[in-house]
């Protein structure tokens, strides 16, 4: 048994040291993957069914690895995050989602995540301008999409920085609604534009009553607080019919497209009769 317990902590620690490895590697690559282009915007369609159109998109990046191919946010934003990384990555999807929105014919929004740790940065607000500035995009085109922890940790701060953010004109989403510690009254501490109600309710919808209860909780206190509302992680036309008939409008999912980069952006919206 000793023995036994013994293989099993090796067998844990080489399984650290391999995970330690990697993460450091992604860590060092990063730097290079900054100032190598790798990194870039993929464009995902915000669809309004009450005009048939697509009304925006939100940007989501993706890291082109020179020999492990297209790494997802999951895998390196989270170690941006530790590293302090995130402030130069964040500065460039901000700069580049506005440069991109600014080049469409159209006058669809862009929406790009903020990370928490992006707000301890002075110079955030200033990194918006610029970006707004540069590219010449009009201030009301362009969302930033905050998750709940942004009020959570440091809060008054927090609150005073997305304040001067709305300042500017853009508009500010609270993402990822109704995860995490989730309460009603962060809605009460910042006057959001939109909440993005999280796709493991519209996934659980149809099985879970509790789920369809809180989609139901979330837009009908929208109608009446002037906030609108995104479902993200549509993936079926049931799901798309279903969300419609609890008032929802706008919708983020794999059913409507997935995200794109900018040559292959998807532009049209055909509208399938949910009836
Ligand atoms: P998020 O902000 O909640 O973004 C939505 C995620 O759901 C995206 O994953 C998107 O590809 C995925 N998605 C969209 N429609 C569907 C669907 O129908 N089904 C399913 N299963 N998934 C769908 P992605 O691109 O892997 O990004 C994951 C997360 O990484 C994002 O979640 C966001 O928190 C973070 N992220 C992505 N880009 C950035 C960025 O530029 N800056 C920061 N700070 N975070 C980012
Ligand atoms: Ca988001
Ligand atoms: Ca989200
Ligand atoms: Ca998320």
């Amino acid at each position: 048994a000793k023995r036994n317990g013994r293989n099993r902590y090796e067998l844990f620690r080489v399984e650290m040291d391999e995970a330690a490895r990697k993460r450091r590697d992604i860590e060092l690559d990063l730097r290079d993957a900054i100032t190598g282009k790798q990194l870039r915007l993929y464009y995902q369609p915000i669809t309004d069914s009450d005009h048939n159109d697509i009304t925006g998109y939100e940007a989501l990046m993706r890291w082109n690895h020179p020999v492990n191919g297209l790494i997802m946010p999951m895998d390196f934003i989270p170690i941006a995050e530790e590293t302090g990384l995130i402030h130069s990555i964040g500065a460039f999807a901000l700069y580049e989602a506005c440069q991109e929105a600014a080049s469409w014919v159209g006058e669809q929004t862009i929406a790009v995540n903020l990370s928490p740790v992006q707000f301890k940065n002075s110079a955030l607000i200033s990194f918006i301008e610029t970006a707004l500035e540069e590219s010449g995009l009009a201030p009301h085109r362009l969302e930033v999409e905050v998750t709940e922890s942004v009020l959570l940790e440091n809060n008054h701060s927090n609150v005073s920085t997305l304040e001067k953010i709305k300042a500017l004109g853009v508009r500010i989403a609270l993402d990822d609604f109704g995860t995490g510690y989730s309460s009603l009254s962060y809605l009460r501490s910042f006057p959001f534009d939109k909440i993005k109600i999280d796709k493991s309710f519209i996934n659980d919808m149809h099985e879970s009553r509790e789920a369809l209860a809180i989609i139901r909780a979330i837009t009908g206190m929208s109608r009446s607080m002037d906030i609108q509302i995104t479902a993200e992680g549509v993936e079926t036309g049931e799901q798309f019919r279903r969300l419609k008939e609890e008032g929802c409008s706008l919708f983020q999912g794999y059913f409507f497209g997935r995200p794109q980069p900018s040559e292959t952006r998807l532009m049209g919206f055909s509208p399938i009769d949910p009836s």
